[in-house]
Order: structure tokens, then C-alpha cells, then sequence
């Protein structure tokens, strides 16, 4: 029988109301003849205010008790969503992610999923039942409790429709399907009808909040059909694929603003072998997931600054890290600039276009913005600019590549 996992966002499951329009969407798929594994996350701002919360408590709380305290929203979703598919006569049963065995490493807060034990699930779905799992969460092989990273529902989502070989996953949310860029900061963007894994994929990391970076990875790699549509309408949304129509013809298929983004540059570092390592490797121990690197060389090449942009929270950690790092190797300052946002342009045509940065440059230089560095992939070009200028230099690229239009 078909398997169909659907993952609802927090607002999408924000009230009793649309706790029952969540239970409703489950049952009716079940009554078309499918399997459905729910996945929820907490009731609309619950994780936003319980981060409120403990910071309350502590500057610094430990990452282990973060992650406690966390999942406890998803808990609470599980338990109601479960609660309102037997009001509506039908079965269902709700489960944590250590009850249905999915095993990430040790990285609290950011953690990654090792394994999932599908037949946990397989079994209940086979007793008739809706299965419920929380999203967002897993447990160590040891038992401890940990999170995947904001917005990691999603990858609960995906990675479960891989583990159970589902059909489909449907991620509702509360837009009708991934635009062309947020269009809560562009009211200009365009709903896709398709996007490959693989711009999905820059996308996410890139800013757009609309799917987690991480179930991007299992979905390319399990070849799970994505559909991302709102919960409240019936409409076709996104569907996220290997491969679309013309994708070599599609310059730029979207565009992004990074924002709460800092970099870190420790300058006067000896130009020699082994300095770059011995600093990321420390950076790296820690967690710190590093955006961009930047390196420059100075006068007689003697020395060399040595920076990189990362989440403003984790610049904080990075900073502390580095001055440590200066009792060690030879650092003459280190500089934060915590006030910086990286605007992106993603594409699958890229590969095969000339001349993309050049007019992605001279639309920037147009609108008056200073580009501060500059980063290029396979299919991304990534600037990073003063914050203040992200919003305007994110509507300027949507607009100089065409993406205001229809198809
Ligand atoms: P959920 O709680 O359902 O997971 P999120 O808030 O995580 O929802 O993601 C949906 C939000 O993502 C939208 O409200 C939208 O503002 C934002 N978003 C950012 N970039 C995009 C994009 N390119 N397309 C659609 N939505 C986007
Ligand atoms: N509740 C978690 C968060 O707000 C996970 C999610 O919504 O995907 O980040
Ligand atoms: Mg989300």
C-alpha cells in the first residue's frame, strides 16, 4: 500500500482549530486508500518562546538542556493532533523520535540523523492507524534527547518518507509553495511550479526558510518526491524534483537574503602552512558551521588575515574560540562585524550561461550597494553586503533577472 508522509508546520497546527484541519487532511488521505505518517511540529511561536524562556534563565544555557526543553513543544503537537484524529472516529497514534528509533549523532542543537527504524512505524501504519511522529527531534544512541536545527522538522519529514520508501512527502505550510524569493520581503515573487533538490538545496542554506536545508540532502539522495503546499487551500504548490522542464534555460531560479550573519577575521596570522587548518579544525570541533571563507594576504606576504561569516549566534562562540586559539599561534587582532547579510542567486543554468555575475555586479553597483565579498558555487553567487542594504539589494537582483514575471 502507498505511503504518504505529511509534515505540518507550526502554524499550520497554531490552534485547536487547525489542529482539526491538520487531523482532517491525515484522514481523508487515509480514506483515498494510502498509509499517512503525520509529522507536526510545535503549536505556531511554542519553540520561539520557549528559546525566550530559557534565555530568561541563562545567557548560556547548555546545548543538552536546550534540546530538552525544545522538544517538548513537538511533544505537546504529537499528543493533540492524535487526540483529534480519534475525536474524528479514526485511529492514530503519536510517537517522539526516540519511540520510532531515530538516531542522530551527539551535536545538540544542529544534530544529525544517523539512522531510522522504519518498522516501528511500518507496523501500526499496518494495524490501519495514522501514525504521528514528532518532527524536529531524535535521540542520541545513547538516549539523549536532541534537536536537528530550527526549522528541522522538514527533515524529520523527508527522512522518514526515505526510511518508509513513502510515495510522496507533503510539506504544508503557510505559503502555497516555495516563490521565487520570501515574498514576505518581495511582494513581486513567484510561486514554482517545480525546483530541483539541488537548488533547493542552496537555496535553504542560503536563507530561504521555507524548507530546511538538511531534507534536502535525503531527498536527493532517496529520490523523494516533494510537494510544498499550504495546509489551508487545496491548490497545487512546489513540487521539489531531481530534475525540471528546461532546467538548463532557468538562469536564476531564485533568490535569497541571509540576515543575523557575521564574520570573524583574525588578522595578522602567519602566512605558512598549517595556520588555516589549526583554525578550523578548533571551529569545527565546536560545531561552528563557517559560511564563507576569507582570505587575504598582506604587503610583502608575510602575514595574512583570515576570516569567515557565520550565524551571529555562533560568531559569539567563535570569537571566544580564536582568543584562545591566540594563546597558541601568533594573532594580532580579531575583528566582528556582526552587521552583514549575503544576498544570493541560485540556478541550475548557471552551468552553462556567461556573463550571470557580471549583470548580478552592475545591478548591485546601479542601486548604489557596496559588495564586501564575494562568493561563487556551481550554481550560486553569493555577495555579502551591509545589512542595512539586504532588503533592497534582494528586490534588485529579483527584479534584474527577469524573476518579477510570469513564466
Ligand atoms: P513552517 O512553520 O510551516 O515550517 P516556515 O515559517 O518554516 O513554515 O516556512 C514558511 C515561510 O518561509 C513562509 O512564510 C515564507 O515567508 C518563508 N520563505 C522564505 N523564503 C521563501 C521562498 N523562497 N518561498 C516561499 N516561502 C519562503
Ligand atoms: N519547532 C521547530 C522550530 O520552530 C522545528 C520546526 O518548526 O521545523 O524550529
Ligand atoms: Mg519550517
Amino acid at each position: 500500500m502507498s505511503i504518504i508522509v505529511q509534515k505540518f508546520g507550526g502554524t499550520s497546527v497554531a490552534n485547536a482549530e487547525k489542529i482539526h484541519r491538520a487531523a482532517r487532511r491525515a484522514i481523508k488521505t487515509k480514506l483515498e486508500g494510502h498509509q499517512v505518517v503525520m509529522v507536526v511540529s510545535a503549536m505556531g511561536h511554542t519553540t520561539d518562546e520557549l528559546v525566550a524562556l530559557a534565555k530568561e534563565v541563562s545567557k548560556n544555557p547548555p546545548k543538552r538542556e536546550m534540546d530538552m526543553l525544545l522538544t517538548t513543544g513537538e511533544q505537546v503537537s504529537i499528543s493533540l493532533v492524535a487526540m483529534a484524529i480519534h475525536a474524528a472516529g479514526h485511529e492514530a497514534i503519536s510517537f517522539t523520535g526516540g519511540q520510532v528509533g531515530m538516531i542522530t549523532d551527539e551535536a545538540h542543537t544542529k544534530a544529525r540523523i544517523h539512522s531510522i527504524d522504519g518498522s516501528r512505524i511500518k507496523k501500526h501504519l499496518d494495524e490501519g492507524k495514522i501514525a504521528i511522529v514528532a518532527g524536529f527531534q531524535g535521540v542520541t544512541p545513547d538516549g539523549a534527547i536532541t534537536t536537528l536545527g530550527r526549522g528541522g522538522s522538514d527533515t524529520t519529514a523527508v527522512a522518514l518518507a526515505a526510511a518508509l520508501k513513502a510515495d510522496s512527502c507533503e510539506i504544508y505550510t503557510d505559503v502555497d509553495g516555495v516563490y521565487s524569493a520570501d515574498p514576505r520581503s518581495v511582494p513581486l515573487a513567484r510561486k514554482l511550479d517545480q525546483i530541483t533538490y539541488d537548488e533547493m538545496l542552496e537555496l535553504a542554506s542560503l536563507g530561504a526558510g521555507v524548507m530546511h536545508s538538511r531534507s534536502m540532502e535525503f531527498g536527493k539522495k532517496y529520490n523523494v518526491p516533494i510537494h510544498v503546499r499550504s495546509s489551508l487551500t487545496d491548490t497545487k504548490g512546489t513540487m521539489i524534483v531531481a530534475e525540471t522542464k528546461g532546467m538548463e534555460d532557468i538562469v536564476v531560479r531564485g533568490v535569497t537574503l541571509k540576515r543575523d550573519l557575521a564574520t570573524v577575521v583574525l588578522q595578522g596570522v602567519p602566512n605558512k602552512p598549517g595556520i588555516a587548518s589549526r583554525i578550523f579544525a578548533q571551529i569545527a570541533k565546536h560545531n561552528i558551521i563557517v559560511d564563507d571563507i576569507i582570505q587575504n594576504v598582506y604587503g610583502q606576504g608575510g602575514e595574512a588575515s583570515i576570516g569567515f561569516s557565520t550565524t551571529t549566534d555562533d560568531a559569539k562562540e567563535a570569537v571566544t574560540i580564536c582568543r584562545e586559539l591566540a594563546k597558541e599561534i601568533s594573532i594580532k587582532d580579531i575583528t566582528v562585524d556582526d552587521s552583514v547579510a549575503k544576498v544570493s542567486i541560485v540556478g541550475t543554468g548557471m552551468k552553462t550561461h556567461t556573463g550571470v555575475a557580471a549583470k548580478m555586479f552592475t545591478a548591485l553597483s546601479e542601486a548604489r550597494i557596496n559588495i564586501k565579498h564575494i562568493s561563487t558555487s556551481e550554481i550560486v553567487i553569493s555577495v555579502i553586503v551591509d545589512e542595512k542594504d539586504g532588503e533592497t539589494a534582494l528586490r534588485t537582483l529579483h527584479t534584474a533577472f527577469e524573476l518579477d514575471k510570469n513564466d
